[in-house]
């Protein structure tokens, strides 16, 4: 029999910036595998801090939506919003159960097609699309969603140059209830900005206005909101048929649904309280199915869920550098992995497990990252089991926007491993060098000597 861990006893505290005074519950099991590769052995085999993400979690994932609305509407179709995750394997994933593309910058839309995908199935938004990505975008017919009027005179000139006749929609902005509004992207519906672009469109006779589209926000914790924009989408496509005698194809409802994450300062885990796939669909089916289309003429629905679609698919792997009391007393651990890498704990309290097996002694502790800066903080306080150094912690929910916001600072991006369906791991982005760094950089002559 092995010898039981000695754990040094400490008089707890009550925190004051937790929600109740308890705390929340403590994680009572250890995760030792992911998708049934131990985490042991991927640390092992690829290094720590270390990506990883779950194909079979991505796959059912996005089938739980896409059931969810098409069990209540007939034409529905997903784009994957690339700035979520653009690794090219994820991306490939979402092109494999059908997605299009969704991209809102040259890049992006070049990564696309890179990848494979036919050009008229990328949607191109974004408030900065230059003359090169419009021409690009009306020479290859994909459908571009004006943002504002500089760029719709932009595009008038270019079809003058080009001689195609692009497909437009444009996006528009409204007030759904919640605030604050997102005003910034797009024509507004209330003062009539977006009514003016679609009769400039239409008068121009220069381009076909085949959709409205609209991104009324994001972590939308009020699915309400989504029925109040279709309903009013649908009033301007309404106007468009009766005073154009002109039809709209589709209805891109953006994306902003909220995934499992708890948002900091909530009282509640998200996983318990966070509207469901079926929650929003049923909003935004209902208003669509209620509006005055006729059966026939019922517009595609498009949907450009991000977060949603990835979050709980992605794990970050950390693993325990050291251990210190504050002054005040307090835990803190550190971990190798820190906010430089794990953009969304700014806005989540990222659920934390250890992975390994643990004693019952648990303890109010706030997890650092390795960063010397004050703000590498990965949670300010969360309940946990004792852990050792060189132990692993699994972080939670990190797929969507950590992979596009993470930023070389301090250390060097770590390996991203995805678990296919068989339980194969693979790098799907390698960890990044010293060579890849200072590849970009460029020294004047005159620098590089010098004596100290
Ligand atoms: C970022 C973005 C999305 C994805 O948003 P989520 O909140 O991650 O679902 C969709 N559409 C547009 C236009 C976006 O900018």
């Amino acid at each position: 029999m092995s010898k039981i861990r000695y754990e040094r006893p400490a008089i707890r505290k009550l925190e004051s910036s937790m929600p109740n005074k308890f705390g929340l519950k403590t994680e009572y099991l250890p995760m030792t595998n992911i998708d049934g590769v131990n985490i042991n052995e991927l640390i092992n085999s690829f290094g720590s801090p270390l990506f990883v993400i779950s194909e079979k979690t991505i796959r059912n994932t996005y089938k739980k939506a896409k059931k969810a609305l098409i069990t209540k509407y007939p034409k529905v179709q997903f784009a994957w919003s690339y700035k979520t995750n653009y690794l090219n394997a994820i991306c490939s994933i979402f092109h494999q159960e059908g997605s299009w593309a969704e991209v809102v910058s040259g890049f992006e839309y070049d990564k696309a097609l890179a990848l494979g995908v036919a050009a008229d199935k990328i949607i191109f938004n974004g408030p900065d699309k230059t003359e090169e990505d419009l021409t690009k975008a009306i020479k290859n017919n994909s459908l571009i969603h004006i943002d504002h009027l500089d760029e719709f005179y932009t595009i008038v000139e270019l079809v003058d140059k080009l001689k195609k006749r692009p497909r437009v929609a444009i996006r528009v902005n409204m007030d759904t209830g919640v605030y604050p509004m997102w005003d910034r992207f797009g024509f507004n519906y209330e003062n009539g900005q977006a009514w003016d672009a679609m009769n400039k469109i239409m008068h121009s006779e220069k381009m076909d206005l085949v959709g409205l589209h609209c991104h009324i926000g994001t972590f939308m914790l009020s699915p309400n909101a989504y029925g109040v924009a279709a309903v009013k989408l649908a009033d301007l496509a309404l106007s468009l048929q009766k005073k154009f005698n002109h039809e709209i194809s589709y209805f891109d409802m953006g994306g902003g649904f909220a995934s499992r994450n708890t948002l900091k300062g909530a009282y509640m885990p998200g996983s318990d309280i966070n509207p469901t796939f079926d929650d929003y669909a049923e909003t935004i089916t209902t208003a669509l199915l209620n509006s005055n289309f006729k059966k026939d003429k019922l517009p595609l629905l498009i949907l450009e869920t991000g977060r949603a679609l990835i979050d709980e698919a992605g794990f970050l792997i950390g693993t325990v550098i050291s251990n210190k009391r504050s002054s005040t007393g307090k835990r803190t651990t550190i971990l190798d992995a820190g906010v430089n890498i794990l953009f969304t704990s700014f806005w989540y309290d990222h659920k934390i497990t250890p992975a390994q097996p643990f004693t019952h002694y648990s303890e109010e502790t706030c997890i650092y990252g390795p960063l010397c800066m004050n703000i590498d903080v990965i949670r300010e306080n969360v309940n946990l089991p004792l852990l050792n150094k060189g132990e692993q912690v699994v972080i939670h929910n990190v797929g969507a926007y950590n992979m596009t916001q993470w930023m070389q600072f301090i250390t060097l991006r770590p390996r991203v491993v995805l678990i296919d369906e068989n339980r194969n791991p693979h790098i799907i982005r390698e960890k990044e060098t010293l060579a890849n760094m200072v590849d970009m950089e460029r020294i004047p002559e005159y620098l590089k000597k010098f004596e100290l």
